[in-house]
């Protein structure tokens, strides 16, 4: 019996590291061909994500800091709210949810990356788990809470059918739904036990929420931080805000590249009449638009979109 199971071992061991040479053979002369794909990616369909400091440096003992090296996973912060749109839905991950992955069993991390391929159904999945429901955005793009899923085989369902929307590999997906079968129960039952409440939706995470607001300080981005650092501290009449849409948040970039940059007059009676701040990407022109135009808005300047609204 011992030697069929080492038998059994060595040769599934044998059989994949071949499959990997051969692989790595048809790659050397593959390799333009996969690169030239990366065209297709659209980054602004990403999510913003901020690793979180694995607390190793902050331990005393040596050995408290191989227990936290070798058992601590890397934890990622949502840093803008993460919108999924899959049949019709459009999924909403408020800013500030923190996930690492973990309800996808950690055995199959090493064929199955929650970073890796699995990144985007694993965020979700991370979530309904966590919550057992998810905001979905409604046609004004107002996160509405939703619980049509309610059961663990219910997410599982779902981090299936975004994995094959997202990677296109069904047969990976399928494996990985297998896994959760097996052992996602270990994940959904530690959440079902903490009954955690649901958290208010936030598009962006907060200021004052940043423990170490000077180091955190994005990088200087030209005339938009100065913007941001005087509304922040003048409190003049020159503040900018954000509305409340999703379209409308200061930071907001559409598929144009063309930036929010914040409103002031908000309280407009007709809200036809409220304009936003604008800052084109490509060119850095500024500029007035209406609430309604940002999603699809162009650059009066280098992309012949409409004149300049008053802002
Ligand atoms: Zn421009």
């Amino acid at each position: 019996m011992f030697d069929f199971l080492v038998n059994l071992f060595g040769t599934i061991v044998t059989v994949f590291f071949v499959v990997y040479l051969v692989l790595l053979v048809i790659l050397q002369s593959k390799k333009k061909e996969l690169s030239s794909l990366n065209t297709f990616i659209n980054m602004n369909k990403m999510p913003v994500l901020r690793p979180i400091p694995i607390p190793t440096a902050n331990q005393q003992l040596l050995l408290n800091k191989l227990l936290v090296f070798i058992f601590q996973v890397r934890r990622w912060r949502v840093e803008e709210a993460f919108i999924y749109e899959y049949e019709g839905k459009q999924y909403a991950v408020h800013a500030g949810f923190e996930f690492d992955g973990a309800s996808i069993p950690k055995a199959l991390w090493a064929l199955l990356s929650p970073v890796g391929l699995l990144l985007i159904p694993g965020l979700i999945h991370d979530y309904g788990y966590r919550y057992n429901g998810i905001y979905v955005l409604d046609e004004n793009n107002t996160p509405v809470w939703d619980k049509t899923i309610l059961t663990q085989s219910g997410w599982d369902e779902l981090f299936k059918d975004i994995g094959n929307d997202v990677n296109q590999i069904p047969i990976l997906n399928e494996v990985a739904k297998f896994g959760l079968w097996l052992g996602g129960f270990q994940a959904w039952n530690k959440w079902r036990d903490k009954k955690e409440d649901r958290v208010p939706f936030k598009w962006k995470i907060d200021n004052e929420t940043q423990t170490d607001s000077e180091s955190l300080k994005k990088a200087p981005e030209d005339d938009v931080d100065d913007i941001d650092t005087m509304s922040e501290q003048d409190m003049s009449s020159e503040t900018f805000d954000s509305g409340t849409t999703k379209t409308t948040q200061i930071g907001y970039v559409n598929n144009n590249n063309q930036k929010v940059l914040g409103s002031r007059n908000l309280d407009e009676t007709d809200k036809k009449d409220v304009t936003f701040k604008m800052s084109c990407g490509q060119c850095s022109e500024i500029y007035g638009a209406k609430t309604a135009e940002i999603h699809r808005r162009k650059c009066p300047v280098c992309q012949e979109g409409k004149p300049s609204v008053n802002w």
